[in-house]
């Protein structure tokens, strides 16, 4: 497939169009609101296009475009590119409202264009693995899980992930949101509802969280903590499911890489759970991207998945605003 970059951004840099290039894709140019910007980017990546016009990224002869610039961009982005029947990829979180998350996903209906979120956690094998154990009942009945994704936020995106709340700033729509596809793709249910309190001790942005803690609760009332946090240093992250019958515990899962240890621990003692090798998180969900082209199936993480996500941070948002439990409901 032919692609289009809409953002020239650290992600595309550093982690997608390295896995398209694997997956055999062509890479044909960048968009960037910068045309210096945008010219080097071009020229760092070996990319024979740039612009800084969006409708012109559009009349190229492109079957796809990823979209990573900064989250209050991504609705009107993906909006065009459907509207000029191209696929898309687009980062997470998918948009900042409901509304034009629903809008993203209609317009992409009605022009018969894919429309993925590149939600990459649950493309790890490691996680695979951890659905297959509870699907399979490994660990009885599921009452609750945590998940602890704490991490020092690289020096180089400490940008406007800090200081620009109209960018979609803040720890809960960067982390949360992936925590919450996660946990949706391992137990298969939806979240109802949550508490959430948040703060920014470290970055000491204003207006801006830098760590937070969510208990959300599914349909069948599991209990989910998630933790998040740009501020932690030498952290391990990690995730635990808790059942009837034993407890699954994995130690960094939660990592751009195919990284990560697994267990299981119940009557029969603790076991360390075997691994597919994976390559590289980003070339399978890439895979099921062009299945998605090619045959109408679903991609790994779909547009309503993305929505999903940003529903479940922005009812996590208002909660911590608020301080009290806010049904998902209450933001859609
Ligand atoms: P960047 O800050 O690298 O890029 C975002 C935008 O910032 C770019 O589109 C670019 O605008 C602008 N920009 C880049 N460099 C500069 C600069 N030096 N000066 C001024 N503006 C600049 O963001 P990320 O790559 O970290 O994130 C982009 C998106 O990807 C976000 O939505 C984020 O949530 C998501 N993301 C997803 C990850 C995942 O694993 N799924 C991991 C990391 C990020 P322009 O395009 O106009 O040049």
């Amino acid at each position: 497939m032919r692609w289009a970059l809409i953002g020239a951004s650290d992600i595309a840099e550093t982690r997608v169009i390295e896995a398209l290039r694997k997956r055999n894709h062509e890479v044909v140019g960048v968009h960037s609101s910068s045309a210096e910007r945008g010219a080097a980017f071009a020229s760092r990546n070996q990319l024979e296009k740039h612009t800084n016009s969006l409708e012109e990224l559009l009349s190229w002869d492109i079957d796809a475009v990823y979209i990573s610039t900064t989250n209050e961009l991504h609705a009107q982005q993906a909006i065009a590119a459907a509207k000029a029947h191209k696929h898309i990829l687009c980062e997470k979180p998918l948009a900042m409202t409901a509304a034009d998350a629903e809008e993203m996903i209609a317009t992409a209906k009605e022009n018969h264009v894919v429309l993925a979120t590149n939600h990459h956690l649950r493309n790890s094998a490691r996680n695979a693995a951890i659905k297959d154990l509870i699907s399979k009942g490994a660990i009885g009945r599921v009452h609750s899980m945590q998940v602890n994704h704490v991490v020092s936020l690289p020096e180089r995106l400490r940008g406007w992930r800090l200081a620009n709340p109209e960018k979609g700033a803040g720890v809960i729509l960067d982390i949360t949101v992936h925590n919450l596809d996660l946990v949706r793709f391992l137990l298969g249910e939806e979240m109802v509802s949550v508490v959430a309190v948040a703060s920014n001790d470290g970055f000491k942005a204003p207006g801006v969280e830098d760590e937070s803690v969510c208990i959300f609760t599914t349909e069948s009332r599991i209990l989910v903590t998630t933790h998040e946090s740009f501020n932690v240093q030498h952290s391990v992250p990690s995730l635990e499911v808790f059942g009837s019958d034993g407890t699954i515990f994995a130690t960094r899962v939660l990592s751009q890489d195919p990284v990560g240890d697994v267990y299981l621990r119940t009557s029969a003692g603790e076991q360390k759970v075997e691994i597919t090798p994976q390559e590289n998180l980003y070339t399978t969900l890439l895979e099921k991207f062009e299945l998605a082209v090619l045959t109408g199936s679903k991609p790994a993480s779909s547009g309503e998945d993305g929505m999903q996500a940003v529903v479940g941070a922005l009812a996590a948002l208002k909660s911590a605003a608020e301080n009290r439990r806010v049904l998902l409901e209450e933001v859609k």
